[in-house]
């Protein structure tokens, strides 16, 4: 989508912090870190959220979350954890409208999660 900032991201005109790629992902580390370790992983097809999830095929979303695990893995949190989140809408605080999994770790995790 043309004036998506993630689009922008993928399509490589605005520079990013690769972590992992293939045909259907890409995963970059987020601007503003809020764990030690802090990746977004995304769809390369525009969707806005996983409210429009219908948009992506079952290939494009399972990649999504295979891709997080392999993030965590890459990122060294096989062992101790991470934390996947995927804020959708105005009330989960969603500020890019292009569907993207924080992967969170490299620290203990407050239990509560909203
Ligand atoms: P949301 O608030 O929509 O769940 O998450 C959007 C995330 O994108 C935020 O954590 C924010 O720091 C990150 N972000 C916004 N603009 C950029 C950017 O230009 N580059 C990178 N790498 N991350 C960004
Ligand atoms: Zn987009």
């Amino acid at each position: 989508m043309e004036n998506c900032l993630f689009c922008t991201i993928i399509r490589g005109e605005i520079p990013s912090a690769k972590v992992y790629e293939d045909d259907l992902v890409y995963a970059f580390r987020d601007i503003n870190p809020q764990a030690p370790t802090h990746v977004l992983v995304i769809p390369k097809v525009h969707a806005a959220s996983l409210g429009a999830a219908e948009q992506l095929t079952d290939a494009q979303l399972a990649a999504c979350l295979r891709a997080c695990g392999k993030v965590a893995e890459l990122e060294g949190l096989a062992e101790t954890g991470f934390r996947v989140v995927s804020n959708c809408g105005k009330d989960a605080c969603q500020s890019v409208e292009h569907l993207h999994f924080h992967v969170l770790g490299g620290r203990a995790m407050k239990e509560q999660m909203a």
